[in-house]
């Protein structure tokens, strides 16, 4: 199973992509998880994208592709992938191709959470509370989900054109959401 799971920020994606990623005996790979690492062990990777990031920027292509062409060569991921947080612009989602070409692979799946924004919002908001982030308010968090469907929006006509995009109703409890992620790759 080579696979892709989006969704905006707070739509649990993180939690289901991990739960589907052991279902299929597959590792994840979330590029924003592996440059958090590079940041806290201040690898040279991590202090070219360290001021990039808290800026709330991207790393520039030329860095991210890098990253994910050298992390899908490795052996495991002989059974499958879940990406996280890659392809976020159509032209990653061209270099994508490009490197599952090389390797002879193709996507099997992508996966959008669909959430409801008003929702989403309120359980940042909580979360922003419970943890104390001051920069979560009310309007920060709009702002993150506009632009997170502006940059996606093209993305996800490009997999439906495939045939291979999969939309998942992302409300309810972590084990709902699951199993119909489950549901819905099965067909
Ligand atoms: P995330 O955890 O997916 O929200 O990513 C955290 C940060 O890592 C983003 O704000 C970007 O700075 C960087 N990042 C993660 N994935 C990508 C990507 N595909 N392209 C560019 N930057 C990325």
């Amino acid at each position: 199973m080579r696979m892709l799971i989006m969704g905006p920020p707070g739509s649990g994606k993180g939690t289901q992509g991990k739960k589907v990623a052991v279902d299929f005996g597959i590792p994840v790979i979330s590029t924003g998880a592996i440059f958090r690492a590079n940041v806290a062990n201040q690898t040279e990777l991590g202090k070219v994208v360290s001021k990039i990031m808290e800026a709330g920027d991207l790393v520039p292509d030329t860095v991210t592709v890098q990253l994910v062409a050298d992390r899908l060569a490795q052996s495991d991921t002989a059974p499958g992938f879940l990406l996280d947080g890659f392809p976020r612009t159509v032209a990653q989602a061209e270099s994508l191709d490009q490197i599952l070409d090389t390797l002879d692979v193709s996507l099997d799946a992508v996966v959008r959470l669909v959430v409801d924004a008003e929702v989403l919002v309120q359980r940042m908001l909580k979360r922003a509370e419970i943890e104390g982030r001051a920069d979560d308010n009310e309007e920060t968090i709009r702002r993150r989900f506009e632009v997170y469907l502006a940059e996606t929006k093209p993305l996800l006509a490009l997999y439906e054109e495939r045939g291979i995009l999969v939309e998942v109703d992302g409300m309810g409890t972590v084990e709902e959401v699951h199993d119909r992620i489950l549901a819905a790759l099965k067909k």
